[in-house]
Protein backbone atom coordinates (compact mmCIF):
# COMPACT_ATOMS: atom_id res chain seq x y z
CA UNK A 1 0.00 0.00 0.00
CA UNK A 2 1.60 3.52 -1.14
CA UNK A 3 2.16 5.91 1.72
CA UNK A 4 -0.72 8.24 0.49
CA UNK A 5 -3.23 5.64 0.93
CA UNK A 6 -1.92 4.66 4.19
CA UNK A 7 -2.67 8.07 5.21
CA UNK A 8 -5.76 8.45 4.04
CA UNK A 9 -6.66 4.63 5.85
CA UNK A 10 -5.89 6.40 8.73
CA UNK A 11 -7.77 9.62 8.52
CA UNK A 12 -10.70 7.22 7.66
CA UNK A 13 -9.39 4.80 10.64
CA UNK A 14 -9.92 8.41 13.20
CA UNK A 15 -13.05 9.56 11.67
CA UNK A 16 -14.34 6.12 12.73
CA UNK A 17 -13.02 6.62 16.31
CA UNK A 18 -14.44 9.90 16.17
CA UNK A 19 -17.93 9.05 15.35
CA UNK A 20 -17.39 6.03 18.38
CA UNK A 21 -16.47 8.24 21.15
CA UNK A 22 -20.19 9.80 20.45
CA UNK A 23 -21.54 6.86 20.45
CA UNK A 24 -19.74 5.65 24.10
CA UNK A 25 -20.31 9.66 25.40
CA UNK A 26 -24.12 8.71 24.83
CA UNK A 27 -23.66 5.40 26.39
CA UNK A 28 -22.10 7.31 29.93
CA UNK A 29 -24.50 10.02 29.32
CA UNK A 30 -28.42 8.39 29.07
CA UNK A 31 -28.76 7.23 32.80
CA UNK A 32 -27.39 10.90 34.49
CA UNK A 33 -30.06 12.29 31.45
CA UNK A 34 -33.33 10.09 32.74
CA UNK A 35 -32.09 10.84 35.95
CA UNK A 36 -31.48 14.95 36.12
CA UNK A 37 -34.72 15.48 33.69
CA UNK A 38 -37.00 13.44 36.30
CA UNK A 39 -35.50 15.23 39.09
CA UNK A 40 -36.26 18.90 37.31
CA UNK A 41 -39.89 17.98 36.35
CA UNK A 42 -40.19 16.69 40.55
CA UNK A 43 -38.50 20.13 41.39
CA UNK A 44 -41.27 22.05 38.52
CA UNK A 45 -44.21 19.93 40.34
CA UNK A 46 -43.29 20.16 43.71
CA UNK A 47 -42.97 24.53 43.72
CA UNK A 48 -46.45 24.22 41.83
CA UNK A 49 -48.88 26.04 44.47
CA UNK A 50 -51.38 22.90 43.65
CA UNK A 51 -52.50 19.56 45.34
CA UNK A 52 -49.82 17.14 45.21
CA UNK A 53 -50.48 14.55 41.88
CA UNK A 54 -52.75 17.21 40.46
CA UNK A 55 -52.53 16.51 36.56
CA UNK A 56 -53.72 18.72 33.72
CA UNK A 57 -54.60 16.90 30.25
CA UNK A 58 -56.45 19.75 28.74
CA UNK A 59 -54.21 22.71 27.39
CA UNK A 60 -52.85 22.72 24.04
CA UNK A 61 -49.57 24.61 23.56
CA UNK A 62 -51.13 27.06 20.80
CA UNK A 63 -54.18 28.11 23.24
CA UNK A 64 -52.50 28.29 26.71
CA UNK A 65 -52.34 32.19 27.87
CA UNK A 66 -49.06 32.27 29.87
CA UNK A 67 -48.87 33.70 33.42
CA UNK A 68 -46.77 36.63 32.25
CA UNK A 69 -48.80 39.85 30.49
CA UNK A 70 -47.69 41.45 27.35
CA UNK A 71 -46.82 45.07 27.88
CA UNK A 72 -47.91 48.16 25.93
CA UNK A 73 -45.45 49.56 24.21
CA UNK A 74 -47.86 52.03 21.95
CA UNK A 75 -51.46 52.25 21.08
CA UNK A 76 -51.92 48.43 19.21
CA UNK A 77 -48.79 47.73 19.78
CA UNK A 78 -47.64 44.95 22.42
CA UNK A 79 -44.38 43.14 23.79
CA UNK A 80 -43.13 39.78 25.37
CA UNK A 81 -41.72 41.15 28.51
CA UNK A 82 -39.74 37.65 28.24
CA UNK A 83 -38.64 39.34 24.77
CA UNK A 84 -39.50 36.79 22.54
CA UNK A 85 -40.59 37.31 18.90
CA UNK A 86 -43.53 34.60 19.18
CA UNK A 87 -45.55 34.47 22.33
CA UNK A 88 -48.87 33.47 23.50
CA UNK A 89 -49.15 36.54 25.80
CA UNK A 90 -49.25 39.00 22.91
CA UNK A 91 -52.65 37.45 21.40
CA UNK A 92 -55.12 38.59 24.49
CA UNK A 93 -57.89 35.49 23.96
CA UNK A 94 -55.51 32.85 24.79
CA UNK A 95 -56.58 30.31 27.57
CA UNK A 96 -55.09 29.69 31.33
CA UNK A 97 -55.19 26.93 32.37
CA UNK A 98 -57.69 25.39 34.16
CA UNK A 99 -55.60 24.13 37.10
CA UNK A 100 -53.27 26.68 36.98
CA UNK A 101 -50.56 23.74 36.23
CA UNK A 102 -49.42 23.83 32.90
CA UNK A 103 -48.66 27.92 32.65
CA UNK A 104 -46.68 27.75 35.70
CA UNK A 105 -44.76 24.46 33.89
CA UNK A 106 -44.33 26.78 30.68
CA UNK A 107 -43.25 29.84 32.88
CA UNK A 108 -40.61 27.73 34.20
CA UNK A 109 -39.40 26.02 31.16
CA UNK A 110 -39.15 30.01 29.81
CA UNK A 111 -37.22 31.23 33.21
CA UNK A 112 -34.89 28.10 32.62
CA UNK A 113 -33.64 29.02 29.07
CA UNK A 114 -30.13 29.56 28.42
CA UNK A 115 -30.77 31.83 25.90
CA UNK A 116 -31.85 35.61 26.10
CA UNK A 117 -34.80 36.02 24.83
CA UNK A 118 -35.28 32.46 25.78
CA UNK A 119 -35.97 29.79 22.59
CA UNK A 120 -38.00 26.89 24.02
CA UNK A 121 -38.67 24.58 21.31
CA UNK A 122 -42.60 23.18 21.53
CA UNK A 123 -42.73 21.53 18.66
CA UNK A 124 -41.15 18.27 20.03
CA UNK A 125 -43.10 18.22 23.05
CA UNK A 126 -46.65 16.73 24.30
CA UNK A 127 -47.84 19.74 27.01
CA UNK A 128 -50.56 17.32 27.99
CA UNK A 129 -48.20 15.12 29.29
CA UNK A 130 -45.55 17.51 31.09
CA UNK A 131 -47.16 16.45 34.60
CA UNK A 132 -46.30 12.97 34.07
CA UNK A 133 -43.11 12.53 31.53
CA UNK A 134 -40.16 14.27 32.36
CA UNK A 135 -38.82 14.18 28.81
CA UNK A 136 -41.85 15.69 27.89
CA UNK A 137 -40.82 19.06 29.41
CA UNK A 138 -37.02 18.50 28.82
CA UNK A 139 -37.60 17.76 25.09
CA UNK A 140 -38.55 21.59 24.88
CA UNK A 141 -34.78 22.55 24.91
CA UNK A 142 -34.20 20.92 22.23
CA UNK A 143 -33.31 23.20 19.47
CA UNK A 144 -34.16 21.05 16.22
CA UNK A 145 -37.34 18.99 15.53
CA UNK A 146 -37.48 15.12 15.12
CA UNK A 147 -38.13 14.47 18.87
CA UNK A 148 -42.28 14.22 19.57
CA UNK A 149 -42.43 10.53 19.95
CA UNK A 150 -38.86 10.20 22.37
CA UNK A 151 -39.68 9.19 25.75
CA UNK A 152 -36.17 8.95 27.32
CA UNK A 153 -32.83 9.21 26.76
CA UNK A 154 -32.00 5.79 24.80
CA UNK A 155 -33.98 7.18 22.54
CA UNK A 156 -32.24 10.80 21.74
CA UNK A 157 -29.51 11.19 20.12
CA UNK A 158 -26.31 12.52 21.58
CA UNK A 159 -26.65 15.54 19.83
CA UNK A 160 -30.26 16.39 21.42
CA UNK A 161 -29.06 15.23 24.94
CA UNK A 162 -26.03 17.98 24.66
CA UNK A 163 -28.79 20.40 23.85
CA UNK A 164 -30.85 19.96 26.95
CA UNK A 165 -27.65 19.88 29.07
CA UNK A 166 -26.46 23.06 26.90
CA UNK A 167 -29.81 24.89 27.25
CA UNK A 168 -31.47 24.03 30.54
CA UNK A 169 -29.86 25.92 32.94
CA UNK A 170 -31.12 24.31 36.14
CA UNK A 171 -29.58 21.09 34.93
CA UNK A 172 -25.88 23.05 35.26
CA UNK A 173 -26.44 22.43 38.91
CA UNK A 174 -25.77 18.86 38.67
CA UNK A 175 -22.23 19.44 37.10
CA UNK A 176 -18.80 20.77 38.08
CA UNK A 177 -17.73 22.15 34.78
CA UNK A 178 -18.44 25.86 33.93
CA UNK A 179 -21.62 25.69 31.45
CA UNK A 180 -20.20 29.34 31.19
CA UNK A 181 -19.85 30.95 27.13
CA UNK A 182 -18.68 28.64 25.23
CA UNK A 183 -18.51 25.40 27.28
CA UNK A 184 -17.35 21.94 26.31
CA UNK A 185 -20.73 20.75 25.98
CA UNK A 186 -21.25 23.40 23.20
CA UNK A 187 -17.54 22.30 22.13
CA UNK A 188 -18.70 18.70 21.58
CA UNK A 189 -21.94 19.29 19.96
CA UNK A 190 -20.00 21.73 17.57
CA UNK A 191 -17.34 18.76 16.46
CA UNK A 192 -20.08 16.57 16.27
CA UNK A 193 -21.43 18.81 13.45
CA UNK A 194 -18.43 18.86 11.77
CA UNK A 195 -17.57 15.31 12.07
CA UNK A 196 -20.41 14.19 10.39
CA UNK A 197 -20.47 16.95 7.48
CA UNK A 198 -17.33 15.76 6.22
CA UNK A 199 -17.52 14.56 2.84
CA UNK A 200 -14.05 12.65 2.96
CA UNK A 201 -15.11 11.20 6.11
CA UNK A 202 -11.61 11.72 7.73
CA UNK A 203 -9.94 13.08 10.64
CA UNK A 204 -7.03 14.50 11.98
CA UNK A 205 -4.64 13.10 14.47
CA UNK A 206 -4.62 15.48 16.49
CA UNK A 207 -8.63 16.57 16.06
CA UNK A 208 -9.83 13.02 17.03
CA UNK A 209 -7.42 12.96 20.46
CA UNK A 210 -9.09 16.09 21.25
CA UNK A 211 -12.24 14.62 20.84
CA UNK A 212 -11.90 11.72 22.69
CA UNK A 213 -10.32 13.68 25.67
CA UNK A 214 -12.85 16.08 25.84
CA UNK A 215 -15.45 13.58 26.20
CA UNK A 216 -13.27 11.92 28.42
CA UNK A 217 -13.35 15.20 30.86
CA UNK A 218 -17.50 15.21 30.60
CA UNK A 219 -17.68 12.15 31.66
CA UNK A 220 -15.45 12.34 34.32
CA UNK A 221 -17.29 15.37 35.70
CA UNK A 222 -16.04 14.88 39.41
CA UNK A 223 -20.03 16.10 40.77
CA UNK A 224 -22.31 13.48 39.98
CA UNK A 225 -21.22 11.78 36.54
CA UNK A 226 -17.83 10.46 37.46
CA UNK A 227 -19.09 7.80 40.32
CA UNK A 228 -21.43 6.41 38.28
CA UNK A 229 -20.59 2.91 36.86
CA UNK A 230 -22.07 3.93 33.25
CA UNK A 231 -19.80 6.51 32.72
CA UNK A 232 -16.95 4.58 34.29
CA UNK A 233 -17.84 1.71 31.99
CA UNK A 234 -17.29 4.37 28.70
CA UNK A 235 -14.09 6.02 30.17
CA UNK A 236 -12.77 3.12 30.08
CA UNK A 237 -13.58 2.18 26.49
CA UNK A 238 -13.11 5.72 25.14
CA UNK A 239 -8.98 5.57 26.68
CA UNK A 240 -8.86 2.09 24.96
CA UNK A 241 -9.98 3.94 21.56
CA UNK A 242 -6.81 6.28 22.36
CA UNK A 243 -4.64 3.04 22.17
CA UNK A 244 -2.52 2.95 18.97
CA UNK A 245 -3.63 -0.86 18.92
CA UNK A 246 -7.26 -0.36 18.85
CA UNK A 247 -8.76 -2.61 16.37
CA UNK A 248 -11.87 -1.10 14.27
CA UNK A 249 -14.13 -4.06 13.72
CA UNK A 250 -16.75 -3.47 10.61
CA UNK A 251 -19.23 -3.70 12.97
CA UNK A 252 -18.01 -0.40 13.92
CA UNK A 253 -17.95 0.87 11.20
CA UNK A 254 -21.22 -0.09 10.07
CA UNK A 255 -22.26 1.73 13.31
CA UNK A 256 -20.52 4.89 12.96
CA UNK A 257 -21.78 4.86 9.26
CA UNK A 258 -25.12 4.58 10.32
CA UNK A 259 -25.57 7.20 12.63
CA UNK A 260 -23.73 9.94 9.89
CA UNK A 261 -26.27 8.97 7.57
CA UNK A 262 -28.95 9.57 10.12
CA UNK A 263 -27.48 12.93 10.97
CA UNK A 264 -27.30 14.32 8.05
CA UNK A 265 -30.67 12.97 6.94
CA UNK A 266 -32.25 15.03 9.66
CA UNK A 267 -30.28 17.65 9.64
CA UNK A 268 -31.66 18.09 5.57
CA UNK A 269 -34.96 17.77 6.89
CA UNK A 270 -34.78 20.21 9.50
CA UNK A 271 -33.02 22.53 7.00
CA UNK A 272 -35.91 22.07 4.56
CA UNK A 273 -38.31 22.81 7.67
CA UNK A 274 -36.84 25.59 8.27
CA UNK A 275 -36.68 27.24 4.67
CA UNK A 276 -40.53 26.05 4.22
CA UNK A 277 -41.34 28.17 7.50
CA UNK A 278 -38.83 31.07 6.35
CA UNK A 279 -41.42 31.36 3.03
CA UNK A 280 -44.10 31.22 5.34
CA UNK A 281 -43.16 34.00 7.25
CA UNK A 282 -41.35 35.97 4.51
CA UNK A 283 -44.38 35.77 2.73
CA UNK A 284 -46.49 36.95 5.69
CA UNK A 285 -44.31 40.01 6.17
CA UNK A 286 -44.23 40.22 2.63
CA UNK A 287 -48.44 40.85 2.11
CA UNK A 288 -48.49 42.30 5.44
CA UNK A 289 -46.17 45.45 4.03
CA UNK A 290 -48.13 45.60 0.52
CA UNK A 291 -51.48 45.99 2.42
CA UNK A 292 -49.57 48.57 4.80
CA UNK A 293 -47.70 50.85 1.41
CA UNK A 294 -51.23 50.66 0.08
CA UNK A 295 -53.36 51.89 3.11
CA UNK A 296 -50.65 54.95 3.66
CA UNK A 297 -51.08 55.97 -0.18
CA UNK A 298 -54.61 55.81 0.39
CA UNK A 299 -54.18 58.06 3.28
CA UNK A 300 -52.13 60.33 2.05
CA UNK A 301 -54.17 60.80 -1.16
CA UNK A 302 -57.53 60.85 1.16
CA UNK A 303 -55.96 63.61 3.35
CA UNK A 304 -54.37 65.95 -0.15
CA UNK A 305 -58.18 65.69 -1.74
CA UNK A 306 -59.64 66.51 1.75
CA UNK A 307 -57.12 69.47 2.38
CA UNK A 308 -58.08 70.29 -1.44
CA UNK A 309 -61.67 70.71 -1.09
CA UNK A 310 -61.83 72.30 2.37
CA UNK A 311 -59.48 74.89 0.49
CA UNK A 312 -61.73 74.77 -2.47
CA UNK A 313 -65.18 75.20 -0.72
CA UNK A 314 -63.17 78.58 1.12
CA UNK A 315 -64.67 82.21 0.44
CA UNK A 316 -62.90 83.67 -3.02
CA UNK A 317 -60.66 86.50 -0.97
CA UNK A 318 -59.09 83.47 0.95
CA UNK A 319 -57.80 82.00 -2.79
CA UNK A 320 -54.65 84.42 -2.47
CA UNK A 321 -53.72 82.82 0.82
CA UNK A 322 -54.73 79.91 -0.56
CA UNK A 323 -52.25 80.10 -3.31
CA UNK A 324 -49.50 79.81 -1.13
CA UNK A 325 -50.80 77.57 1.19
CA UNK A 326 -51.52 74.45 -1.53
CA UNK A 327 -47.95 74.15 -2.84
CA UNK A 328 -46.59 74.30 0.70
CA UNK A 329 -49.47 71.58 1.63
CA UNK A 330 -48.49 69.64 -0.59
CA UNK A 331 -45.31 69.51 -0.32
CA UNK A 332 -45.56 68.36 3.35
CA UNK A 333 -47.85 65.55 2.04
CA UNK A 334 -44.68 64.64 -0.50
CA UNK A 335 -42.40 64.21 2.82
CA UNK A 336 -45.04 62.39 4.49
CA UNK A 337 -45.45 59.73 1.52
CA UNK A 338 -41.83 59.24 1.16
CA UNK A 339 -41.13 58.69 4.96
CA UNK A 340 -43.92 56.38 4.62
CA UNK A 341 -41.89 54.68 2.10
CA UNK A 342 -38.43 54.74 3.53
CA UNK A 343 -40.05 52.58 6.53
CA UNK A 344 -41.61 50.23 4.32
CA UNK A 345 -38.00 50.12 2.57
CA UNK A 346 -36.69 49.71 6.08
CA UNK A 347 -38.70 46.85 6.76
CA UNK A 348 -38.43 45.12 3.20
CA UNK A 349 -34.64 45.14 3.51
CA UNK A 350 -34.93 42.91 6.24
CA UNK A 351 -37.54 40.97 4.70
CA UNK A 352 -34.32 40.82 2.18
CA UNK A 353 -31.93 40.06 4.73
CA UNK A 354 -34.04 36.81 5.66
CA UNK A 355 -34.22 35.72 2.08
CA UNK A 356 -30.80 35.61 1.79
CA UNK A 357 -29.92 33.59 5.06
CA UNK A 358 -32.97 31.15 3.59
CA UNK A 359 -30.54 30.73 0.20
CA UNK A 360 -27.57 30.20 1.83
CA UNK A 361 -29.79 27.46 4.29
CA UNK A 362 -31.15 26.12 0.66
CA UNK A 363 -27.29 25.78 -0.57
CA UNK A 364 -26.79 24.22 3.07
CA UNK A 365 -29.36 21.27 1.74
CA UNK A 366 -27.57 20.74 -1.25
CA UNK A 367 -24.44 20.06 0.52
CA UNK A 368 -25.78 17.96 3.02
CA UNK A 369 -27.35 16.00 -0.05
CA UNK A 370 -24.43 15.13 -1.90
CA UNK A 371 -22.61 14.20 1.46
CA UNK A 372 -25.54 11.83 2.08
CA UNK A 373 -25.01 10.43 -1.23
CA UNK A 374 -21.11 9.68 -0.72
CA UNK A 375 -22.30 8.27 3.47
CA UNK A 376 -25.01 5.93 1.92
CA UNK A 377 -22.53 4.62 -0.31
CA UNK A 378 -20.11 3.84 1.95
CA UNK A 379 -22.61 1.94 4.37
CA UNK A 380 -24.10 0.17 1.33
CA UNK A 381 -20.27 -1.08 1.07
CA UNK A 382 -19.48 -1.80 4.76
CA UNK A 383 -22.82 -3.05 5.37
CA UNK A 384 -21.80 -5.73 2.21
CA UNK A 385 -18.84 -6.31 4.14
CA UNK A 386 -20.13 -7.50 7.29
CA UNK A 387 -22.71 -9.67 5.48
CA UNK A 388 -19.42 -11.11 3.95
CA UNK A 389 -18.36 -11.97 7.21
CA UNK A 390 -20.83 -13.55 8.74
CA UNK A 391 -21.42 -15.53 5.70
CA UNK A 392 -17.17 -16.62 5.84
CA UNK A 393 -18.32 -17.39 9.62
CA UNK A 394 -20.80 -19.41 8.79
CA UNK A 395 -18.59 -21.47 6.36
CA UNK A 396 -15.92 -21.68 9.02
CA UNK A 397 -18.45 -23.49 11.58
CA UNK A 398 -19.82 -25.67 8.46
CA UNK A 399 -16.38 -27.03 7.42
CA UNK A 400 -15.12 -27.20 11.10
CA UNK A 401 -18.08 -28.96 12.13
ZN1 LIG B 1 -44.71 36.47 26.33
ZN1 LIG C 1 -53.45 22.87 31.87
Amino acid sequence: MGHQSEIEKKKYRNWVKGGLAYKYLKQGLDGFSDDVVKQEQSRILGSINCTPGTICNQCIIERLRPIHACRTISAGNYECPWGQRKCNCLHLKKKKCRLKVCDFIMEEILQSHESTPPTPNWTNTDIQKWCTEPWEVAKCFINAPGYSDKTKAAEIDISGLLHVFINNINLHSHLACSMAGNNIFIQVRERRNKLFHSNTMEMEDLEVAKCIDDIVRILEDPKELSGRPEAQEAVRKLKQLKESKFIITTNNEVDVCKEALLFVSQKSDELKQVIEDGKIEVRYVVDTYTTKAKESIEKCQNAAVKEFNEHSTSLYERVKKLETNIPERMEKLKTDISERFGQIESDVSSVKERVTALESKVREVRELDAIRDIYRRHFDYVEGKQGNQVHFQKMLIMIFE
